[in-house]
């Protein structure tokens, strides 16, 4: 029940699985205790039935959007005959309330928006909450004072109900998008690893616990060596694909506490806890790593690296500029190096 659903189908199933047992047992139980009339009786029945054909579909995960408008067909002229019968039969004859079928009200206008989406739901809502109104106004003149009250009660609590549903749903709309554009502005678009703009985060964050706290820490640069030979030979379309697979292949083999992400180009940080030799060693390993793997479409390529780490007064521009100046040394070192740049 708890999962993330990677789909609104998936979470719709898992909504018709929890919910259509309750709400079979719940029209059993009024079937059996309760005196219905034969058209309750008939609509008990069929709802029954349906919700129970309803249940297998999701069950197997066949069917569903066939299920839900035939859903949504028996359920909206249950909502309609039943007001029907209960204003017709009981608050004509004998005055009073509607009954407990307004208990279901909320629920089945939730079920049309989401059957039919926010606009759609909306439209269908109005649609059956107008016939609902006619059937009020048309039978208003043979009821007496309590039961024009339960009626206009339960009228503008349906408008409410549609109200509350519509922008509630686009309040969550809103909430999701907000959080999508939050997550995707720290990420890279096309390697999906943490942007420079995340990268500059997490290196203020520790150059200032490192200042404060004294907790070290070493920045790893690296860029791929002859990548404009990449674009040209295989295009750079095979291009993007090795700055992906390279960003994959980094990130499955971090560490607790390794920080990763693409600085722009082909280029990459690190930035880890590890210093001295452990942090040359780190910087090694994904050398190696880089230069043993196999990259679909441009085969093998290296990378060199530069690596630094922080000291007291730094900002990001000194570390950078470290770190950059190590790479370089790797570079005019011939390539596929790491180099270290020690705090001066
Ligand atoms: P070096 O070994 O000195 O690093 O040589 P290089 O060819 O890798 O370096 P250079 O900086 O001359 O070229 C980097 C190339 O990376 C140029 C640019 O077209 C390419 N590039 C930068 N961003 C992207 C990208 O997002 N996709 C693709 N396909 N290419 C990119
Ligand atoms: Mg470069
Ligand atoms: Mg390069």
């Amino acid at each position: 029940m708890f999962t993330n659903f990677d789909s609104i189908d998936e979470l719709k199933r898992s909504v018709y699985m929890w919910l259509l047992p309750i709400i079979t047992i719940a029209l059993v139980i009024n079937s059996f205790l309760n005196n219905n009339s034969l058209l309750d009786t008939v609509l008990n029945t069929m709802l029954i039935s349906w919700f129970s054909v309803s249940w297998v579909l999701a069950y197997i995960n066949r069917g569903i959007r066939i299920g839900e408008c035939v859903t949504l067909f028996l359920v909206s002229v249950y909502h309609v005959s039943t007001m029907f019968d209960v204003v017709t039969n009981d608050l004509k004859a004998s005055g009073g309330s509607l009954g407990d079928f307004i208990v279901w009200m909320p629920l089945i206008i939730m079920f049309f928006f989401l059957v039919l989406g926010i606009k759609k739901g909306l439209y269908y809502s109005i649609f059956i909450f107008m016939i609902t109104l006619a059937i009020g106004v048309i039978y208003s003149g043979q009821m007496n004072s309590e039961s024009i009250d339960s009626l206009t009660q339960f009228h503008a609590a349906n408008i409410v109900y549609i109200l509350v549903l519509f922008y509630a749903q686009n309040m969550f709309r809103a909430f999701t998008e907000r959080d999508l554009l939050k997550k995707y502005a720290y990420l890279d678009s096309l390697t999906r690893v943490a942007n420079r703009h995340q990268l500059d985060i997490w290196l203020e964050d520790e150059l200032k616990a490192a200042e404060e706290e004294g907790t070290p820490f070493s920045i790893i640069f690296f860029d791929i060596d002859h990548f404009k030979k990449v674009n040209d030979e295989f295009g750079h379309k095979i291009g993007d694909c090795v700055l992906k697979e390279l960003s994959a292949i980094v990130s499955g083999n971090l560490t607790d506490g390794d920080l990763f992400g693409r600085w722009g180009g082909e280029e990459f940080m690190l930035i880890i806890n590890d210093i001295g030799g452990q942090a040359y060693e780190k910087a090694e390993h994904f050398r190696k790593i880089v230069e043993n793997h196999c990259f679909k479409g441009a085969g093998s390529l290296t990378a060199s690296f530069g690596v630094t780490e922080f000291q007291s007064g730094d900002n990001i521009d000194s570390l950078l500029n470290r770190a950059d100046e190590a790479l370089y040394a790797s570079k005019n070192c011939g390539r596929n190096k790491v180099s270290v740049k020690e705090p001066s």
